[in-house]
């Protein structure tokens, strides 16, 4: 039985959406909602961009985005994807042709800005080109950069001109009937940008990508993503996300991980559970909970673990964990494995020890799941 029918109020229900490839990873029906990231190194650097890419791919990455700015990056996307290890979304913006390129360098999927490609007649011969070339397509709406018609319309960016200019590029693909698309609407205001979301979810059953552009830095753009992202993803909208940082693509990452897996939408690596530690802390809950961060990256397997200075909250969080050390003062703690009290440890020896109950515990789910697939 699953957790979340044992607890029924974790449940998210999402949004129906049709499912589409992008490359071989699926997005939109009931694929698991895939995290994207886009690289920030010129993509004529080939060496540095592929470097980017891999670093994503091992973070977690299921998708990663590359700009194609002029006729060089489209030779550059072709070794690109070549050395890849995950698909390959071209952003294509202003020239249609850069669109026909990167779909026949391999792109697995073009994003195109419906208020810059241009005529209907240059969108269709890059519908053309995705088809051919087995590409699949997302709409990008983005509040700043809007059709003028849509902008004298609405007399500046509002979420119904963003969906009105979703609406009519869907209509312009469906026309040429071509179905493997899916749509962002995004905007720098969250207000904006949720709003949007929301109507489109309404209008189309087409896989969304989320996002919140331009979000900011590390610390403000995480909290910017989550709220917008998370209020979407918890009423059900949103089939991949991209958080927008201004920093390390590895990061925005990361920070996508940890919202889905806080709405329990998606699990990988190790989710820590901690205390802000206070004076009653066993030994320093901050300082350790930053070491088994680090130590702690290589994990891929699902699974938990909570650091607690104290007996007011550790032995009550370790319950709910795989692993769990609380703080018991006069210098040792207490490990829990699968929530029960297993033995002391020095608070001098946890965090290595931490690291390889740990260890031992994802080699464990690893077996079982491995026997459990074998059956
Ligand atoms: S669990 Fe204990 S150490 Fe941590 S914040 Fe609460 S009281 Fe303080």
């Amino acid at each position: 039985m699953s957790l979340n029918e044992i607890r029924p109020w974790r449940n998210i229900y999402r949004r129906e959406s049709r499912r589409i490839m992008v490359g071989n990873v699926p997005v939109g029906g009931d694929a698991p909602i895939s995290v994207q990231t886009m690289t920030n190194t010129a993509t004529t650097d080939v060496k540095g961009t592929i470097g980017q890419v891999l670093r994503a791919a091992e973070a977690g990455a299921d998708i990663v985005r590359i700009s194609v700015p002029d006729q060089d990056s489209s030779r550059a996307l072709k070794e690109i994807v070549r050395e890849s290890p995950v698909p390959i979304v071209a952003d294509i913006h202003f020239h249609y042709r850069r669109g026909i390129e990167a779909a026949e360098a391999g792109a697995a999927c073009l994003r195109i800005n419906p208020g810059n490609i241009g005529s209907e007649d240059r969108v269709r011969e890059v519908i053309r080109a995705a088809r051919d070339h087995d590409c699949s397509i997302r709409i990008g709406v983005n509040a700043g950069s809007l059709e003028k018609h849509l902008l004298e319309k609405y007399g500046e960016p509002t979420p119904d001109a963003m969906v009105e200019s979703g609406l009519d590029h869907i209509k312009v693909l469906q026309d040429n009937d071509f179905h493997e698309f899916k749509i962002s609407c995004k905007a720098s205001d969250v207000f904006m940008a949720a709003t949007a979301y929301q109507q489109l979810a309404e209008a189309t059953d087409a896989p969304i990508h989320l996002g919140i552009t331009e979000a900011g830095g590390l610390m403000s753009g995480t909290i910017k993503s989550a709220i917008g992202l998370g209020n979407l993803l918890w009423m059900g909208i949103g089939d991949t996300i991209r958080v927008s940082l201004s920093a390390d693509p590895v990061e925005e990452v990361k920070v996508g991980y940890e919202i889905l897996k806080s709405l329990g939408l998606r699990h990988r690596g190790v989710n820590i559970i901690s205390c802000p530690s206070c004076a009653r802390q066993g030994f320093d809950v901050i300082k350790t909970v930053e070491a088994l961060e680090k130590r702690l990256e290589h994990i891929k397997t699902p699974m938990s673990l909570s650091i607690i200075g104290c007996v007011v909250n550790g032995p009550g969080e370790a319950l709910m964990t795989d692993v769990g050390f609380t703080g018991g003062g006069a210098g040792s703690g207490m490990v829990y494995l699968a929530g029960k009290a297993s033995h002391k440890m020095s608070n001098d020896r946890m965090i290595d020890h931490i690291v390889e109950e740990v260890e031992k515990k994802a080699a464990e789910i690893e077996a079982a799941s491995a026997a459990q697939a074998a059956e």
